[in-house]
């Protein structure tokens, strides 16, 4: 609830969070939402030790609320991350690298770009409800850089989205899938791991998809690809199509490495699927939430993957 479990406006947020150890003591709470609780040995009675370090009074394992996090091993003060985090989720369409750094002063572009990535990842962790009702199924095309290839050589990628629709021009929440293979079974595996058993799902007519129909599903199809004007065929997926590109165009100045992809997509979930949140604050919460359940990832990972 907005102004209880999160800041609804800047002005708030500069309440809250005045030094590190009030970010200290909110990472604590959304990671120990019922009390401490050791990791090695799930006891709940411990003390203090540090700023943000407890001693287990069980076993005797220090744990800090970071630990494990994406914060984990930050030479930052967790008050810039938190800063970071405001400045990403209060913007509607989020922030480029460049604008990051430019906000917070960072030194360097990589620092920041770094940093987007990592907050990134803590977007990463779906949502683990399943679509349900009505939803689109469909494969999109969107192009981007390919590392390995020359200047401005461009490729294209298969997205499978799949997105709820809840009324005639109404959309609900979306998910989407980077096939090694386009048109494969993995997109029947995908359906079943994001779209509750018992929905309907629309998709064009390929006979992959029909198995969709002994599969727990309803499924419709639309042999439209004849059609003259192919977004009225599944148009949930066509106009999430045409906003991803729009934000990959406009946000992100075009500058997605196709190795990056899938993070990019996983903050354009995020977004989207909290697209009619009025409260911001939502967001970063959500963000910090999902933060500290993150595995930490060192920049050298981040550049190999
Ligand atoms: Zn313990």
């Amino acid at each position: 609830m907005g102004g209880l479990d999160y800041p609804r406006t800047y002005q708030e947020f500069r309440d809250w969070f005045p030094d590190d150890a009030a970010c200290v003591a909110y990472l604590e709470r959304l990671r120990w939402p019922d009390g401490f609780a050791c990791p090695v040995c799930d006891g709940h009675r411990a003390w203090r030790t540090a700023k943000s370090t407890w001693m287990c009074a069980a076993c005797g394992r220090k744990t800090s609320v970071t630990a494990g996090t994406i914060f984990h091993r930050s030479h930052t003060p967790l008050s810039t991350w938190f800063a970071a985090a405001w400045f990403v989720t209060s913007q509607k369409n989020g922030v480029s690298a460049l604008g990051l750094q430019n906000a917070l002063g960072f030194g360097s572009y990589e620092t920041a770009w770094a940093w987007m990535q990592k907050l990134r990842r803590a977007m990463v962790r779906p949502d683990r409800e399943m679509l349900s009702g009505v939803v689109e199924l469909d494969q999109i095309y969107v192009g981007g850089r390919s590392a390995g290839k020359k200047g401005g050589a461009t490729d294209k990628v298969a997205i499978t989205v799949a997105v709820e629709r809840v009324g005639p021009h109404r959309l609900g929440r979306v998910r989407f899938q980077i096939p090694e293979r386009a048109n494969s079974n993995e997109q029947l595996d995908f359906a079943c791991t994001v779209i509750e058993p018992g929905s309907t799902i629309r998709s064009d007519g390929l006979p992959l998809f029909r198995k969709l129909a002994t599969m727990g599903y309803t499924h419709e199809y639309v042999n439209g690809y004849q059609a003259d004007d192919i977004t009225e065929v599944l148009p949930g997926v066509h106009r999430v199509a045409s906003l991803l590109k729009r934000w990959i165009a406009g946000t992100l100045h075009h500058a997605v490495s196709l190795d990056h992809l899938p993070y990019y997509l996983d903050e354009y979930a995020f977004r989207f699927n909290r697209r009619n949140s009025r409260a911001r604050g939502m967001l970063f919460y959500r963000l910090l939430q999902q933060a500290v359940a993150t595995d930490p990832h060192p920049l050298t990972e981040l550049y190999s993957s």
